[in-house]
């Protein structure tokens, strides 16, 4: 059993070495594919869930690597953040994204903002200069940012907000639940929906329900208290969809509804073929 247990190691050994490798690989790979065209943009719909009907899509980063096939950013986005390099990435694919707006086509697209990101001081001003640069309507884009990009420094982040949404750019708040969630605070802010963070959406159904239920209908009365609407994240299944509605939220995004997909085979399409 001893020896069993010590090849168990080395197995463990080889397999974090090839990690460390893969890794390293994987940021000369990364410094590369910016050069070039490797980042697209999925885009996955959010939609009513009285009617499923798509009031817009989020924008997701996929890199379709040469060789390792589609990458999500699970695979790829703690290194980009480590060496600095994810805020590029992110530019191309705001890039991309205001290029699809600028085809026409109707709903918002919502970009992820990393809270790193969101703190460079010249953030808004460059987003707005795209937007201009590109022909794309601002009223059709969004930002989603987490609850910790705000409270860093909160009179900037407030600052950011109403000089965005000055311009039309509305923000959304993603995965809310899973942060403080500095109630206190979250009034000032000019921000246009809560996202219900995926786990507690998993967990409407199931053991964990009466938990999951009492926070999301804490989120519900939370939101109807600033006056904002709701978009549940991570909805796969009718229970959930079911729980949802029963709990009052109006929005969703999830598998039930709709992968991430190329703007060619999204409602986004319309756009595209014009
Ligand atoms: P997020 O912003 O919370 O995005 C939602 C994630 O949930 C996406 O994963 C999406 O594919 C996944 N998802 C959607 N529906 C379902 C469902 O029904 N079930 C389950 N289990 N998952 C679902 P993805 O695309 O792998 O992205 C992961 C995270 O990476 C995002 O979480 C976001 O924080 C970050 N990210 C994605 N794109 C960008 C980007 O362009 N820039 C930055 N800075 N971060 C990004
Ligand atoms: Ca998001
Ligand atoms: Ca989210
Ligand atoms: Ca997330």
């Amino acid at each position: 059993a001893k020896s069993a247990g010590r090849d168990r190691c080395a197995v463990f050994d080889e397999a974090m070495r090839e990690q460390a490798v893969r890794i390293l690989d994987l940021e000369a790979d990364l410094r590369r594919a910016i050069n070039g065209d490797g980042f697209v943009a999925f885009y996955q719909p959010i939609v009513r869930l009285s009617d499923r009907s798509v009031i817009g899509h989020e924008a997701l980063l996929r890199w379709r690597h040469e060789r390792r096939g589609l990458l999500v950013p699970s695979d790829f986005i703690g290194l980009g953040e480590d060496s600095g390099l994810i805020e590029e990435v992110d530019w191309l694919l705001y890039a991309q994204v205001m290029k699809q707006l600028a085809l026409g086509g109707e709903g918002y697209v919502s970009v992820n903002v990393s809270p790193r990101h969101f703190r460079a001081a010249d953030f808004a001003d460059r987003l707005l200069r795209m937007i201009d640069e590109a022909g794309a309507d601002p009223h059709r884009l969004r930002i989603e940012i987490t609850e910790g990009a705000l409270l860093d420094d909160v009179p900037r982040a407030l600052r950011m907000l109403r000089t965005l949404r000055g311009h039309g750019v509305l923000a959304q708040l993603d995965d809310f639940g899973t942060g403080f969630s500095a109630l206190s605070y979250l009034h000032r802010f000019p921000i246009e929906c809560l996202k219900i963070d995926q786990s507690f959406v998993a967990g409407l159904v199931g053991e964990t329900r009466p938990e999951s239920v009492a926070v999301v209908r804490a989120i519900q009365a939370l939101a109807g208290t600033l006056g904002i609407h709701t978009i549940g994240e991570g909805v796969e299944n009718d229970a959930q969809l079911a729980a949802l509605r029963e709990l009052g939220c109006a929005y969703g995004q999830g598998y039930l509804f709709g992968h991430p997909a190329e703007a060619y085979s999204t409602p986004l399409r319309q756009a595209v073929s014009r």
